[in-house]
């Protein structure tokens, strides 16, 4: 289907209601970042997102979108949960809370440069990584996987994996409210015990970076971020665990949407009202999901550390902020001059709290909430900041966004050139099939400097500064 755009703003673009579409799309690109509709069809996703009962303002799409499961990614809806709004698992995706964590080496990357070999190789054999492959916590009975789903970063923090202050700089401070592990299914269970700090495969990396660019002077050093200074992302989500709870609600919410009256232009697109038993068994299956993605990047923050201490001296990395991008979230916000319940769903984007923000902890509240960016493995990485009044729920771009499909991707290069440029550019690589890698080239994604230029331009959010990669660590 060809989707017509109306452009409101060089950043902002409008696809006008028609049909069962209760709300208008609402695209954030400029005109070049806009996707091919002969090759991706996420715009005429955004229009059926529109469709969704108890949809508000729009449906959104961010800079990096891309075709997705039922919702592009790159995609954010809200709906309200006192008029029917509903949630649909396809609004998350299947690594829910999928997310990054930046820290923050005190360490300026020229000392780090006759150390990186070393360093690299650590951070190799500290990193459980590929498919289902071992994780840095054994888990020894069911029970502590229920205090994982319950207790999210927090739980691995007082089990000694990491600092208290870490939490500050959680999302949600480590662990989202109202996880209910009795909503896991057995099957999530079980592929959730054996990958609890673990990398996974593909997209999912562990990255040394250095602060190449600073854009903004005073939320850069309310963020610790000089010239030079190394930093450490890692990009990863809840695993088999997150992506079983997701195939197991679709399911449930294909079969029950008869029964609330609800159709939808797509199956991908399943989903249930909030305050119906599906739609809350979904929310607390989902938050138990989000807890285990966020244990996880702690555990892997943990085991990075190590790896810096013992290869460098310097294992006490400050914890800059930890974001999920795949989640839903019931949030307060003004509509149409009115304070509503929300559930927004963010998918394959970030929460971007804007500066005085309630949520914030007290030192990063002046300025608004550091917004992690991706980018690839070559092109680089962004910091942005919330910014306020931005539009979208406060939402903002999750990373470059896919260009190429991973199978387009394997034709542009080989793994052996690959690897050679990435080197040749003086950035090592660590792990990763040959086809894993060929997957991700930096090809495969789109121009992260105008996905961040995009995103600023459109109101969304704003740079703070660009990050250099210096060594990867690929799942
Ligand atoms: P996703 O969560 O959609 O899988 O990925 C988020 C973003 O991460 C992608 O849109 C891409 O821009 C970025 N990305 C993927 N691989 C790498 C990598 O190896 N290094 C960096 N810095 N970014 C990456
Ligand atoms: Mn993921
Ligand atoms: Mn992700």
């Amino acid at each position: 289907a060809i989707v017509e755009l109306v452009e409101e703003t060089p950043f902002r673009w409008r696809i006008e209601r028609q049909g069962a579409m209760r709300v208008p799309g609402v695209v954030f690109a400029t005109r070049e970042l806009l996707p091919d509709p002969s090759a991706d069809q996420s715009l005429a996703q955004v229009a059926a997102v529109a469709t969704l009962p108890g949809i508000v303002e729009a449906a959104y799409a961010m800079p990096d979108m891309h075709w997705g499961y039922g919702f592009p990614i790159g995609g954010v809806a809200a709906t309200d949960i006192e008029r029917g709004g509903v949630v649909s698992p396809g609004g998350v995706g299947f690594d829910i809370s999928c997310g990054v964590r930046l820290l923050l080496a005190d360490l300026h990357v020229d000392r780090l440069r006759p150390r990186l070999t070393a360093l690299m190789d650590a951070l190799d054999a500290a990193i459980p990584r590929g498919m289902g492959q071992g994780a840095v916590w054994r888990l020894r009975r069911t029970a502590e996987l229920e205090q994982i789903l319950a207790g999210g970063a927090r739980y691995a923090v007082e089990r000694g994996h990491g600092e208290p202050n870490d939490l500050d700089r959680c999302e949600d401070r480590g662990a989202v409210a109202d996880a209910d592990p009795g909503a896991v299914g057995r099957r999530a269970r079980d592929r959730g015990l054996e990958q609890v700090g673990s990398l996974g495969s593909g997209n999912h990396f562990l990255e040394v970076e250095a602060v190449a660019q600073v854009y903004d002077e005073p939320i850069a050093q309310a963020y610790g971020l000089w010239p030079g200074r190394i930093c450490l992302m890692i990009h990863t989500g809840s695993r088999g665990l997150g992506h079983q709870i997701c195939t197991d609600f679709v399911r449930t919410m294909e079969a029950a949407m008869a029964r609330y009256g609800i159709s939808v232009p797509d199956r991908q697109l399943a989903c249930a009202p909030v305050a119906s038993a599906e739609g809350r068994a979904y929310l607390a299956a989902m938050a138990a999901a989000a807890n285990y993605g966020r244990a996880n990047r702690q555990l892997l923050g943990q085991a990075a550390r190590r790896a810096f201490d013992r290869a460098t001296g310097h294992g006490d990395l400050i914890l800059l902020y930890d974001v999920s991008h795949n989640l839903a979230k019931l949030e307060t916000h003004q509509v149409d001059g009115q304070a509503r319940h929300l559930c927004v769903h963010r998918k394959g984007a970030t929460l971007a709290l804007p500066p005085g923000h309630e949520d914030l902890p007290p030192d990063l509240r002046p300025v608004g909430q550091p917004v992690l960016v991706p980018g690839s493995m070559g092109a680089g990485s962004y910091v942005l900041a919330g910014m306020p009044g931005a539009p979208a729920f406060a939402s903002a771009c999750h990373g470059a966004g896919r260009r190429l499909s991973r199978h387009q991707a394997m034709k542009t290069t080989t793994a052996a050139r690959l690897r050679a440029e990435l080197e040749a550019a003086g950035i090592a690589v660590r792990g990763a099939s040959a086809r894993g890698l060929t997957e991700e080239t930096p090809q495969a994604y789109k121009d992260v400097d105008a996905v961040v230029d995009a995103c600023q331009l459109a109101g969304l959010a704003r740079k703070v500064a660009k990050l250099a990669p210096v060594g990867v660590v690929k799942g």
